[in-house]
């Protein structure tokens, strides 16, 4: 198992990696909790909730299990677990775990963040995108008008990350989750995103380095998080790769391309940018190839169109009075901000759609 310690702005909190946590939670929490509520989605419950029950012994527990995918960090189902706590007596000294992916994290995270204005919560990531969503300690839910609209900070105090969990990931999910691991090695950690890149992901052996790989990205996170805790300066370098990214989620439309898929190409368009304005030298041709030889649908470009992304670009939170700041990169491991102006962006986009 190996260890890493993040310092939010009120407290520290461990991060523990390891095969096989889940079978040991009971006597890893570092507290004495009066009830722990366990709460997961109906995929990973049948898989896992049995093994993290057992592990706990002693204190009254109660498990919660919501319909799996996004649409459940919704207002009605929010509503329904701060139910759930009401009626199994929840009280200030109660924990919650969340057990699963990053939707698990983000709605369990936001239901502690706000019952009785605020319980302990233990993130026990089961996905690899949740290494990115586990740590830092944003937590929200959906509005029907945008993502991620109401939240809260609220770290956990603890993440138990069984790496073990992920060999039932489907691949397209492994493959989602890889592309904010190559992010992470993108903004500082040049060696990482070598390492990552020159590995097959459908290939057994990538369980291997998994736990490595995963360690560095929550490590890059955390360092980023802990000197800007409220994303007032640094913390908006995490946003790279994304401003195209979460454009061309929403315009092909949420649950056609996944989060992390559209992200890849997102990091492929930043450092084109970043080679362009920058004169960068950025191993695009590496990454495009990569990318291809995992499955990453790189051509879902092509069929979008280039007005409606640069206006999605636009309405960007980083983007300020319809001009758009992207994060690019003076060189692997060095991000800047900056500003891109729209007719520029749209030149940009259109050439690096036919190359
Ligand atoms: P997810 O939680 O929906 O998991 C993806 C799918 O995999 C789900 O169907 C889930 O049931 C299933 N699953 C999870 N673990 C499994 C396992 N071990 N074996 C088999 N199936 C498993 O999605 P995600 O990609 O983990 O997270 C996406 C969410 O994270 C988004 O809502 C996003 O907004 C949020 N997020 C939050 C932050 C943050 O800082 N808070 C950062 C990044 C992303
Ligand atoms: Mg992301």
């Amino acid at each position: 198992m190996k260890e890493l310690s993040i310092h939010a702005s009120n407290h520290s909190y461990k991060v523990q990696i390891g095969k096989g946590l889940r079978h040991t939670v009971g006597s890893m929490i570092a507290k004495d909790y009066s009830h722990v509520m366990i709460i997961t989605d109906s995929q990973v419950a049948p898989l896992y909730l049995e093994d993290v029950k057992h592990s706990l012994t002693g204190t009254p527990i109660d498990t919660v299990i919501f319909p799996a995918g996004e649409q459940a960090k919704s207002m009605s189902q929010y509503e329904e677990l701060l139910t759930a706590c009401i009626e199994n007596s929840l009280d200030r000294k109660s924990l919650i775990i969340a057990l699963g992916g990053g939707v698990v994290g983000d709605l369990a995270g936001f239901v502690a963040a706000t019952y009785m204005r605020g319980i302990d919560y233990i993130q026990m990531p089961t996905t690899v995108l949740a290494h990115d969503s586990s740590v830092g300690g944003k937590v929200a839910i959906n509005h029907p008008l945008g993502k991620n609209l109401i939240g809260s900070f609220h770290s956990p105090v603890q993440v138990l990350y069984d790496v073990e969990t992920l060999q039932t990931l489907p691949y397209h999910e492994l493959r989602s989750g890889y592309a904010e691991i190559i992010k992470h090695g993108c903004l500082d950690d040049p060696d990482l995103f070598h390492d990552a890149t020159s590995r097959s992901l459908a290939d057994e052996a990538i369980t291997e380095v998994l736990e490595d790989h995963l360690l560095k990205g929550i490590a890059i996170k955390a360092s980023v998080v802990e000197q800007d805790e409220k994303e007032t300066g640094i913390r908006k370098y995490l946003n790279l790769g994304h401003t195209l990214g979460h454009a061309i989620e929403s315009e092909a439309g949420y649950g056609h391309v996944t989060h992390g898929e559209a992200v890849a190409i997102g990091l492929l368009f930043a450092m084109y940018v970043s080679k362009e304005k920058l004169e960068a030298s950025m191993p695009i041709a590496n990454l495009y190839a990569w990318l291809g030889k995992q499955g990453y649908p790189l051509n879902v470009l092509t069929h979008l169109d280039t007005s409606s992304l640069v206006d999605r670009m636009k309405k960007d939170k980083k983007s300020t009075s319809g001009k758009v700041n992207m994060v690019l990169l003076e060189e692997l491991g060095k991000p800047v901000m900056m500003e891109v102006k729209e007719t520029e962006l749209t030149e940009l986009l259109n050439r690096f759609k036919e190359e």
